[in-house]
């Protein structure tokens, strides 16, 4: 089984309909198919590719970017994604950790590369003349592919240290793809995905499902909530893939609550916490279309699911405990929490979390020090803590190196973060730690003011705090910021917010 196979036959089935709309222009899957036909022959022929190669792909939210990606698999050859706004020098990196060897490229990301001057293989730019000599080699059918053949390596954010590439299987995208339609939504040709986030990362993981069935494809070049807003009114059947970053934007776009959003289908959320708060705002604007993912790079966004019926179902007793967890194993997935011996740490308890499924990756690439760690019996170990109630839903704590250890006892920076959200003057915030003397660890808040508030004191947020938390767990310090440091995918870079209070001086240390 090869994902290509699959497009060929959707390809046949549907062939005029629209398969990706770009800046570009738009694409039939008719003219998708014989793109990645011609695209999967030049590899083979023109570039000499055997199965297995690695070909590199660098390239912005465009209309190449599919075509490259399932030419790549039609080839029986393996896709290396690479986060377009990462700096030359990181994208490099991969390229080399990877032994790609060959690299398909939008321009200014080849012209960067190329300015390196540093041992790279071949770059392929679109719009070049050697990209349309690609698109004009002899078209080949899918080569014959083992299911367990590399079919993504998915290099993980990094939010510390060198980014590590987990191999994905075919099989693996294929069972997240069956996963989405059992969990998420059944979607066919009538269905429209937009990719506002990178198509590297889980835009391009979620786009996979909608290829699949023949589904109308929008790839934006970047988020802008007012474009998105204009696609929930001119659509119908929208889904999207959404960092909970974005959902905030969406939702603090004036337009958001005025426009006529009923396009809207499913808005999948996940990747980082998703604070109630802000949930409950976004259900309160677009309607219970959320589905909310916890996964991981390593198995590709498929361990657990807030399902649409959990974010509509309100009468719950549990309903508010339910919106702020991660919802329960998903299909075909097996999830549990333990203690570092592997352990079952039981009902209620906190613990890391593993999860075994036929998603999860066959290891890290070329890493074994890492594949040690992360795969022990088959099961994927998370790095993230939670715990499981009595009816299967899980709450994430936080990833262990976040959880702050201050006089003994553990604290969970995401608790805090969710009563911080509450204070109307609060747009973002990050919980993290201080080494201290005494405690071993202090807690710090570092908080974004709402433009439209009248601002934020520390006074008012520790009274928030005394009044909803224990007095141990409440920050000893506050830091007012113009913004948080995000990676690339959003995600919050507490490591970074850890370095700024090492490098504080002493005076500073006190509120
Ligand atoms: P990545 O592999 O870069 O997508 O990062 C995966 C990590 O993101 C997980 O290990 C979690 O720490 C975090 N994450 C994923 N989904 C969620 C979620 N629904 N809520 C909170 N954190 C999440």
């Amino acid at each position: 089984m090869n994902l290509s196979h699959s497009l060929a036959t959707v390809a046949r089935h549907v062939p005029n309909q629209r398969a990706i709309t770009s800046d570009d222009g738009v694409l039939t899957y008719a003219q998708f198919e014989l793109q990645v036909a011609h695209i999967a022959g030049a590899l083979r022929t023109r570039h000499g590719l055997a199965p297995g190669a690695r070909v590199a792909i660098v390239m912005d939210n465009c209309g190449a970017f599919l075509p490259a990606l399932f030419g790549i698999w039609r080839a029986g050859l393996t896709a290396v994604p690479v986060n377009s706004k990462l700096h030359a020098k990181e994208v490099a990196w991969i390229i080399g950790n990877a032994d790609a060897r060959l690299v398909l490229a939008s321009k200014a990301h080849a012209d960067a590369l190329t300015a390196l001057r540093v041992a790279l293989p071949e770059i392929v730019a679109t719009g070049t003349a050697n990209w349309l000599s690609l698109l004009a080699a002899e078209p080949i059918t899918t080569i014959p592919t083992d299911p367990d053949a590399e079919a993504w390596l998915f290099y993980t954010s990094g939010t510390t240290g060198r980014p590590k590439g987990a191999v994905l299987t075919h099989r693996n995208l294929l069972f997240a793809c069956h996963a989405y339609y059992a969990d998420v939504d059944f979607v066919d040709e009538r269905d429209c995905y937009v990719s506002a986030a990178p198509l590297s990362h889980g835009a391009g993981l979620y786009a996979l499902p909608h290829i699949l069935r023949g589904s109308h494809q929008i790839v934006l070049p970047g988020f802008d909530t007012g474009e998105v807003l204009d696609i929930f009114a001119r659509y119908r059947r929208v889904s999207m893939f959404a960092a909970p970053t974005m959902v905030t934007r969406l939702v603090n776009d004036g337009r958001a609550a005025d426009m006529d959003t009923s396009g809207l289908k499913t808005m999948i959320y996940g990747g980082a916490p998703m604070y109630v708060a802000d949930l409950k705002k976004a259900i309160g604007v677009f309607g219970p279309k959320f589905f909310q993912l916890y996964g991981q790079g390593e198995a590709p966004m498929t361990i657990s699911g807030l399902t649409k019926r959990m974010h509509a179902d309100v009468d719950h007793a549990s309903y508010e405990e339910r919106l702020g967890s991660a919802g329960i194993a998903r299909t075909g997935c097996a999830m549990r929490v333990v203690d570092g011996d592997g352990r079952d740490v039981g009902v209620g308890a906190i613990g890391e979390i593993i999860t075994k499924s036929c998603c999860v990756m066959r290891g890290y690439w070329n890493n074994d020090e890492a594949n040690a760690n992360a795969l022990r019996d088959g099961w994927l170990w998370t790095g993230d803590l939670g715990r499981v109630d009595a009816c299967g839903f899980m709450t994430l704590k936080d990833r262990s190196k976040d959880m702050i250890i201050s006089g003994g006892s553990n604290i969970y920076p995401r608790e805090i973060e969710e009563v911080l959200l509450t204070h109307p003057g609060v747009l973002e915030c990050a919980v993290v730690s201080r080494p201290h003397a005494d405690w071993g660890e202090e807690v710090i808040a570092f908080v974004v003011a709402r433009a439209d508030a009248g601002g934020v004191d520390g006074v008012s947020l520790d009274r928030l705090c005394l009044e909803n938390i224990a007095r141990f767990k409440r920050p000893k310090g506050y830091r007012v910021v113009a913004n948080l440091p995000k990676s690339n995918y959003g995600k919050i870079l507490k490591t970074e917010l850890r370095q700024i209070l090492m490098r504080e001086k002493p005076e500073q240390t006190e509120d």
